[in-house]
């Protein structure tokens, strides 16, 4: 079997930069000064560093990194093309430290990447985008991290993950501060177009918010009908926990509450690009990499620095 690691693009410099001008400017180069797409210049010859155009509207010059989360980065394009693919393609996502090793560089290099990698895989939400008539979206909460491991007993505590997930469809995952109507319902009711049919367990927490919805289902998580109807369960958000659980445990250990969101961006991004969907590794890569532009983050917005 051929390893998609030959890829040249993972390998050339030239290759890389022009993988990356695909995927962003897929209708050729526009300035991210000012918008033009018209009138732009290519810059060519041993005067200019490579991959640099000219904007003639406003006279600035650009490259395809510029407003990108890879802006200013010292980092070859193809150490971006190859980190890219490798957190889209590992079912459960991929440590900085693993990472790290694969690529070279320092740890802290690795770890800022795929924060940033992060960002780009961050989509946005639409209001009442899951969901809709005949649609079924099926809601749980889980809870993350809170294992002392690898935390000089330092115990934090366990994170609130609320999950919308659209069966046959997207997953939204959110960061709560908790676990009640008052935190749960304006995601609910924000993500969730109004004509679908809810199913979640039979926590008081959702029985109003079910009223809000065309019909709404539930199950007793501790009774035999488990699994009540082909129809009537919640197995795809639990599928989707299970995932984001193994991956946050077997590959980070422990996510800090400041980073949760991030994660859960990358954790829903691969879902919502599943291999079920008709999404090939390399297709998720390329719309990750197209999901570079517009994005910063910064060392202030990551909010720490790496803790091993
Ligand atoms: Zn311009």
């Amino acid at each position: 079997m051929s390893s998609h690691l030959q890829n040249p693009i993972f390998h050339d410099e030239i290759l890389a930069r022009e993988w990356f001008e695909a995927r962003i400017w897929p209708n050729g180069p526009f300035c991210p000064h000012c918008g033009e797409a018209e009138n732009v210049t290519r810059l060519n010859g041993k005067a200019h560093r490579p991959g640099v155009l000219q904007c003639n509207s406003c006279r600035e010059q650009f490259t395809v990194t510029v407003n990108t989360v890879c802006e200013r980065s010292k980092i070859p394009l193809t150490k971006w093309c190859m980190a890219i693919y490798l957190l889209n393609s590992s079912k459960k996502g991929m440590s900085a430290l693993q990472m790290h090793r694969m690529m070279g560089g320092s740890y802290k290099t690795s770890w800022f990447m795929m924060h940033r990698i992060r960002e780009a895989m961050n989509e946005g939400k639409l209001p009442g985008g899951l969901g809709g008539k005949n649609k079924v979206v099926e809601i749980d909460e889980t809870y993350v991290g809170g294992k002392a491991k690898n935390r000089k007993n330092k115990i934090p505590p366990k994170a609130a993950v609320l999950a919308l997930v659209e069966r046959d469809g997207s997953v939204r995952s959110f960061h709560v501060p908790h676990v009640s109507a008052a935190t749960l319902r304006p995601v609910i009711v924000a993500n969730v177009n109004r004509a679908s049919f809810l199913m979640t367990d039979e926590a008081p927490v959702y029985t109003g918010i079910g009223r809000e919805f065309s019909a709404h289902g539930t199950v007793n998580h501790s009774a035999e009908e488990y699994v009540r109807r082909v129809f009537w369960h919640t197995n795809t958000v639990e599928n989707y926990f299970s995932i984001l659980k193994r991956g946050i445990v077997g590959i980070y250990h422990h996510v800090s509450e400041t980073h949760l969101h991030r994660y859960g961006a990358e954790f829903d991004f691969r879902y919502n690009h599943r291999v079920g969907l008709g999404f090939t590794d390399m297709q998720r890569t390329e719309i990750a990499a197209a999901g570079i532009y517009g994005k910063r983050l910064t060392y202030r917005r990551a909010g720490e620095q790496p803790n091993l």
